[in-house]
């Protein structure tokens, strides 16, 4: 493979295994995330030890395998990140980031991979510009934003892992891959091919919703455990900062471990002010 570049956005459950595989090719990594590495996130996601609790995921995994690390909740204001990228590979958690990946690759016509789970199950699909898109499927419901990955169990993250990187070994040498959605289910090693139609949907047309910042679903409890993110305009020089148990980063984002809203925003003004 020819000096690639792949951008994995989402270093998760299902991300970590795919960027662990997708790093031993030659390829360019670009790894966005926008968490901090949590004590149960040990067990199954083998990039983090004990050490990176509170660190911003993408630069844990970058330094291990490395890439280049944004260490930022990926938005309509900075998807500028994914220009250099080839290929876009899905390992998020939610589904506003997965629109507005969807309306970003529409618009300049590269291909993306979904990857999604949660307990024993998971679906893989290869996007391709002009053909049936992510919209086109699934509807932007306000509160569909679940929690998936924080689910899955680390047998079916790694299938779900593994079809993910061959489909994108396949899609950067120019090989054909499948235009059906891929389900497994680990718990009774089924897998289903599912043929979804194109139906013209307002991204299709060209109306990018989540590109142009006009959709925004995205709630400040993160998923996981009880941890919140604020966003704020403080400034810091470092690529993050630890103060208290709650992580800055240079993005003006901070990630604070509470247990409603308004107790992260108490402790946020407490330990790093207004
Ligand atoms: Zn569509």
């Amino acid at each position: 493979m020819i000096s690639k570049t792949v951008a994995i956005v989402g270093v998760g459950a299902i991300g970590n295994i795919t960027t662990k595989l997708t790093s031993e090719e030659q390829i360019n990594l670009i790894l966005i995330d926008r968490d901090v590495v949590e004590s149960h996130n040990l067990k199954n996601q083998p990039l983090y030890s004990k050490e990176d609790i509170g660190k911003p995921k993408a630069i844990v995994a970058a330094e291990k395998l490395k890439a280049k690390a944004y260490p930022e909740d990926l938005t309509f204001e900075n998807i500028n990140i994914l220009d250099r990228a080839d290929l876009i590979l899905d390992c998020t958690d939610n589904l506003e980031t997965r629109f507005l990946i969807n309306d970003y690759c529409l618009k300049n016509k590269k291909p993306w991979i979904y990857a999604a789970g949660i307990k024993t199950k998971g679906t893989v699909m290869n996007f391709f510009p002009g053909e049936v898109c992510f919209r086109c499927i699934f509807k932007p419901v306000h509160g569909l934003d679940t929690c998936e990955t924080s689910g899955i169990i680390t047998e079916a993250a790694t299938n779900i892992a593994f079809l993910q990187v061959s489909n994108a070994l396949r899609t950067l040498s120019g090989e054909k891959v499948e235009k059906e959605m891929v389900r497994i289910d680990v718990k009774d090693n089924s897998l289903e091919k599912i043929k979804v139609k194109k139906q013209n949907c307002i991204a299709c047309k060209g109306k990018y919703e989540f590109l142009e910042g006009k959709k925004q679903t995205k709630p400040t409890k993160m998923c996981g455990s009880n941890t919140y993110q604020i966003k704020e305009d403080f400034k810091i020089k470092e690529h993050f900062k630890i103060i208290k148990g709650i992580t800055l980063f240079k993005d003006g984002r901070a990630i604070i471990k509470a247990k409603s809203e308004k107790e992260a925003r108490s402790l946020y003004s407490k330990f790093v002010g207004n």
